[in-house]
C-alpha cells in the first residue's frame, strides 16, 4: 500500500485530498507547515508528497530544497493556487515532480498521484533489474544512485528520471516530446526547452559525449 504525505495548511483541501486518496487504497498523513513536512519526510517512508507551496513559516519551495538536499528522492507533487510560471519553474529546478493548479479535480490529481508513484518504482525484488548500465555510466534504481566509472555523479530526481528514460532506449533517437512524456508527464507548453536544458545539465555532469543531438530529431543516448 502506497502512503503519501499531504502537507497542506488549509484543512478542508487537505482533508478532501486526504478522503480521496484513502477511498483509492492509500495511506495518507497530513502536516500543516514546511517544518513538519521536512522533519516527517525525513523521519518517514513516503512512496510521494503533496506539497503546498504557500505553507506557513517554511515556504514548500525551501521544503523541496530542504528534501532533495538532504538526499530525499521521493516524488513531489506541489499543489498550489499560485498560477505562477515562475513558481512552477522553480519548482522543478528544485526537484519537484509534477504540479496541480488549485482548484482541481480529485480524478486529475488522482492519475498524477498514480503516474508519478509507478515511475517512482519500475523495480522488483530482483536485484538484476534495478541496475541499468550504459558504458561507464550506472544507475542504481533501488537507491536513486548514479555512478560513472565507480564515481558518485548527485543527481536531482528529474534529472535521474531523464538518464533513466534514455538507457532504456539506449541508440534510439527520442524526441523532445517522448522525453517530456516519459520523464515530466505533464502537459508543457509547445515549444518548451526543458528537455534541452536538462540534457546540458546531464552532459555538464556524466560528459558531454553522453548524450548525442540528432539534428531536428531529439537526442539519443548510444550504447
Ligand atoms: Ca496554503
Amino acid at each position: 500500500m502506497s502512503r503519501i504525505l499531504i502537507a497542506e495548511d488549509e484543512l478542508r483541501v487537505a482533508t478532501f485530498v486526504e478522503k480521496g486518496l484513502k477511498a483509492n487504497g492509500f495511506t495518507t498523513a497530513i502536516v500543516p507547515t514546511g517544518h513538519e513536512a521536512i522533519l516527517l519526510a525525513l523521519d518517514d517512508t513516503f512512496d510521494l508528497i503533496l506539497l503546498d507551496l504557500g505553507l506557513p513559516g517554511k515556504d514548500g519551495l525551501l521544503v523541496i530544497e530542504e528534501l532533495r538536499g538532504q538526499g530525499c528522492s521521493t516524488p513531489i507533487i506541489i499543489l498550489t493556487a499560485r498560477d505562477d510560471v515562475q513558481d512552477k519553474v522553480n519548482g522543478f529546478e528544485l526537484g519537484a515532480d509534477d504540479y496541480v493548479t488549485k482548484p482541481f479535480r480529485f480524478e486529475e490529481l488522482l492519475a498524477r498521484v498514480r503516474t508519478r508513484i509507478r515511475t517512482y518504482r519500475p523495480l522488483q525484488s530482483d536485484s538484476q533489474d534495478c541496475v541499468l548500465s550504459c558504458g561507464e555510466l550506472v544507475l542504481d534504481l533501488r537507491t536513486r544512485l548514479a555512478t560513472i566509472s565507480d564515481r558518485p555523479v548527485e543527481l536531482s530526481s528529474r534529472e535521474f528520471t531523464l538518464v533513466e528514460t534514455f538507457i532504456r532506449h539506449s541508440n534510439q533517437v527520442m524526441s523532445r516530446e517522448q522525453l517530456l512524456d516519459h520523464v515530466w508527464g505533464y502537459d508543457y507548453a509547445p515549444g518548451s526547452n526543458v528537455v534541452d536544458v536538462y540534457v546540458g545539465y546531464l552532459r555538464k555532469k556524466l560528459g558531454a559525449h553522453l548524450i548525442e543531438t540528432v539534428r531536428g530529431m531529439g537526442y539519443r543516448m548510444p550504447s
